[in-house]
């Protein structure tokens, strides 16, 4: 068990209140100080770190209030900001470091699977975790002819396909490392959310083209 965490009573930055833990309904601990949320909510260091960490588990890099509405069944479904969380979780440098990076990994995920084709520019989705070929549709209508390029190494696509490790061109390695710090660089439009990003992905049949956005990067 980790030590139990626990707010300084002296932090004015922080807006204290004798109600129960808004996250943890059936804790009767009212020694530990609860401090509210920007929604309203009361917490716990332990018990929002807790539900916290157990959003990122499941894959979600949004963190949202998980609290009943005042006397409803309605979940309150605020979002914090990492920041937020961060303070009122009274995170550990351990603690930030495993949200931090799980954060970056979630969102490169999901970023990652567009990239720009090597040859039109244009960005194109990647259908399958599992395939580093894929097909542009620009050049293949442009050329008349299957333009495939390599996920990896961004040349053209040699050799079998599909394949999950590399393409058959000199020095195609897996530079997945690399590809996470270039992501978290990466800025796309607020208008395409992730919610849009899943729909996209799951309705595709045959990568597609994105043509809303450019490369952003410079
Ligand atoms: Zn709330
Ligand atoms: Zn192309
Ligand atoms: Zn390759």
């Amino acid at each position: 068990m980790e030590a139990e965490k626990s707010y300084d009573p002296g932090d004015s930055t922080l807006k204290f209140v004798n109600r129960q833990d808004d996250l943890d309904p059936l804790d009767d601990d009212l020694v530990s100080l609860r401090a509210e949320m920007s929604c309203g909510h009361a917490v716990t260091p332990q018990s929002l770190t807790g539900w916290c960490r157990s959003l990122l588990d499941q894959g979600q890099c949004k963190f949202m209030c998980p609290a009943l509405k005042n006397g409803t069944l309605q979940k309150c479904g605020a979002e914090w900001s990492y920041q937020e969380v961060r303070r009122l979780a009274a995170l550990t440098t351990e603690e930030m470091q495993h949200f931090e990076k799980t954060m970056a990994a979630l969102a490169a995920a999901i970023y990652c699977e567009y990239k720009s084709c090597p040859v039109c520019r244009t960005f194109v989705q990647r259908q399958a975790l599992s395939n580093l070929n894929v097909l542009c549709t620009v050049c293949t209508a442009d050329k008349g002819q299957r333009y495939e390029f390599c996920w990896q190494c961004l040349k053209q696509w040699k050799g079998p396909a599909p394949r999950s490790d590399r393409c058959n061109n000199d020095g195609c390695i897996n530079q997945d490392l690399e590809l996470l710090k270039n992501c978290k660089t990466t800025t796309l439009p607020q208008k395409l959310t992730t919610n849009n990003y899943r729909r996209k992905r799951t309705n595709n049949i045959y990568s597609t083209p994105l043509l809303l956005f450019k490369d952003t990067d410079h």
